[in-house]
């Protein structure tokens, strides 16, 4: 199917594509289209006017700040954060995350902004970003302002941003401790995905904090509570019996959609396998770094 008619900008500027889109609603932006051009096709999606982001400079730079941030401009393909020096060196799980999304078309063209705006809940990035305590920076005609990984989605295909606001950059501290990443896919996309990030006390084995982001089985990635708080301050010897203690009133408390995917009994499970993984692997990472 052919989508409707629609006019086509390609601002140079930031303020220019805000100014293109507007509030009305009418216009969207457009960066990858992966997702986008497929839901005009279907008619899902119809709008007026797309605003091209591509010719706009700086969107897709990856930088390491002074305050010890990582920055990721939101053009940034998925090929391009696997590849980024920066990324593989401080947070390489991220990179084989971006490596394993979709297919080769879809990671040389699509990008993080375009997955995180699409607010597709079986999705790998936001359940990673959000373990990595991320913050969205949103640009629109009335300012800037940051959002957390964590409130950025609202509900299924729906997110927090406001229909002028372009998502410029992605950004979080850099990681200090494992991070570690697993999903379980049946076809295209994640039907369960867990992502976990230890920060560690400098002179011993022992967890400062945990943060475990549990994704693609709710609308939006969901934390497991209880085992963060089991995991913090417990030696690396300690993590399996940690979590094992609270794991099912950790499962139990999650949110999860019976959908093509599978049941939800079926999801709790793989989540607790999951979690149970990226456990043994943090582990193995954090007693190397020692
Ligand atoms: C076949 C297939 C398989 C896939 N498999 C996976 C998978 O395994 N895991 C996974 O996580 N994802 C998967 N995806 C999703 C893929 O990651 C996204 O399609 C891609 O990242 C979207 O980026 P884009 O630049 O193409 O977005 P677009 O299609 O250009 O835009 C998507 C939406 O975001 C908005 N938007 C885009 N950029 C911005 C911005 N900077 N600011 C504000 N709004 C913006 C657009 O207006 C639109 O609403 C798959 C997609 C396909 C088609």
């Amino acid at each position: 199917m052919l989508t409707s008619p629609f006019t086509f900008e390609k601002p140079t500027t930031i303020a220019d594509a805000i100014e293109a889109v507007g509030d009305s609603g009418e216009s969207m932006f457009y960066s990858g289209g992966t997702e986008l051009l497929l839901a005009m096709k279907m008619r899902v999606i119809h709008t007026e006017r797309l605003v091209d982001i591509k010719g706009i400079p700086g969107l897709d730079r990856i930088v390491l700040t002074d305050a010890n941030e990582i920055e990721i401009g939101s053009r940034c393909t998925h090929k391009r954060i696997a590849a980024d020096p920066v990324i593989r060196e401080h947070a390489p799980a991220l990179s084989t995350l971006c490596d394993n999304v979709a297919n080769v078309r879809v990671r040389s063209v699509g990008t993080i902004g375009g997955n995180l705006c699409f607010g597709e809940p079986h999705a790998d990035p936001p359940t990673m970003l959000a373990a990595l305590n991320a913050r969205l920076v949103l640009q629109g005609q009335t300012g800037v302002r940051f959002v957390h990984a964590d409130e950025f989605i609202r509900s299924e295909l729906e997110t927090v941003r406001e229909p002028d606001e372009l998502l410029t950059m992605i950004v979080f501290p850099r990681p200090t401790g494992p991070v570690t990443y697993r999903r379980f896919k049946h076809g295209e996309r994640p039907s369960v995905n867990v992502a976990m990030a230890w920060s560690m006390e400098a002179t011993s084995s022992t967890i400062k904090t945990a943060r475990v982001r549990v994704g693609a089985l709710g609308s939006r990635p969901q934390p497991l509570k209880a085992v963060e708080d089991a995991l913090k301050g417990r030696s690396i010897a300690d993590v399996r019996p940690a979590i094992e203690a609270v794991l099912a009133e950790a499962l139990d408390e999650l949110d999860i959609n019976d959908d093509r995917h599978g049941g939800a009994d079926y999801k709790r499970h793989l989540a607790g396998v999951l979690l149970l993984r990226n456990a043994e692997e943090a582990m193995t990472r954090g007693k190397r770094s020692r």
